[in-house]
Order: C-alpha cells, then structure tokens, then sequence
C-alpha cells in the first residue's frame, strides 16, 4: 500500500506541459514554498489552480483525493501541481529497460505491426548482438515471440524484416515514470500523450 505522502504528482512547466513526477510529499513542499500550484479539476473538467492557502481552504471530503493531516488540519493530496517558474521542456533521460522499450513501441511488434501483452512479447536486436549489435535504444525493437523467432540471428535484409520505425531513445513523458508502473491516475491522462501504436492501416 501506498503512504498519501508517497503517491505520486504529475509535476508541469508553466506551459502546463507535463516534466516530471513526484512524492506528494515534495509536492506539498514546493505548493507551501510559493513555487507551484495544484492543478485540480471538478466535475466539469475545468481546472482550476490553487495556492498554499486556496488548497487548505478547500473541503477535504470530496472522496476522489487522499488526505493528509498536518499539525493543525486535514488537507488534501494533490494529484497535479504546475510549476510557478520553470518554463523549459522535458530533458530527462528515459531508463533503458525491457519495460520501457514496449512502452516506446507501444506494445507493439515491430515487424508484424499487432499489438501484445508483455508475456508475449520480446526485446529483438535489430543488428543481432552476435554481428556486434549492441543493447541500446537505436537497436533494439518490440517484437513478438513468434517475429523474434522468425528473424533468429539474421540482419534485418537478410531475413526481409525491417522494423516499422527506426528504434531512437525516446524523449522523457510520464508513462515513463517508475510512479506510473501500476498505471497512471486518471488526473493525468488529461495532460499524457499516449504512444502511438505503430500500426499501419492498410486500405
Ligand atoms: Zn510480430
């Protein structure tokens, strides 16, 4: 179980794009210290932005936000804080993982362009690591148990299958974020761009 104090905030620029996650704990800290607001949304999905004293004000019992009690009160945890100052994008690196290259590729088999599971899928070496391929973003691809086991240890003309989008390390969005394993609260989606699968209509 997770502590309110640990849950995880989606922290945004001044442009409101999403840069980073946090604890609600540090999120509370940079709300008390004047350098973010809380992001909130109510039932219309309009969103409304709070101060240190706003976010206090507000009633805590509106059973979608986990509580926290201070000395004095009970507050709210924020879902989403934006930052009062930093206005520059994203440049954080994603961790090379198994994980995170499915999540790159959406999940999806780069050669037969379906979508799988995480059981039914494999990381494929584009250039195989017994021609000197190395394991890195630019040469690893998503591929499906039975494309990885087509390709073997062949060079992608070789076995004439050539991965739908060239492999590149992917710029840094919150899917990403270790916080975001158990699946992102649904507060962010508003501000998550989700990958694109990279299938191919055909006509
Ligand atoms: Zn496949």
């Amino acid at each position: 179980m997770i502590i309110p104090l640990d849950s995880p905030v989606l922290v945004l620029n001044r442009y409101w794009q999403p840069v980073n996650t946090c604890s609600a704990r540090r999120a509370l800290s940079l709300l008390f210290l004047g350098h973010a607001e809380v992001v909130h949304s109510d039932e219309e999905q309009s969103y409304a932005t709070h101060d240190f004293a706003s976010w206090l004000a507000q009633p805590i019992s509106d059973g979608a936000h986990e509580i926290v009690h201070t000395v004095q009160r009970a507050m709210r945890v924020p879902k989403i804080i934006v930052l009062a100052f930093y206005d520059r994008l994203p440049k954080k690196d994603v961790k090379f993982s198994r994980e995170n290259v499915f999540r790159r590729d959406a999940y999806t088999c780069q050669y037969c362009c379906k979508i799988f599971t995480t059981a039914d899928l494999n990381i494929d070496h584009v250039v195989p690591r017994d021609k000197g391929g190395p394991t890195t973003w630019e040469n690893v691809v998503c591929s499906c148990v039975r494309c990885n086991t087509r390709k073997a240890n062949k060079m992608p003309k070789e076995a004439g299958m050539i991965p739908r989008k060239e492999p590149k390390a992917p710029r840094w969005r919150p899917f990403y974020s270790p916080m975001a394993e158990d699946g992102m609260p649904k507060d962010w989606l508003r501000f998550v761009e989700l990958p694109q699968a990279s299938v191919e209509l055909t006509a």
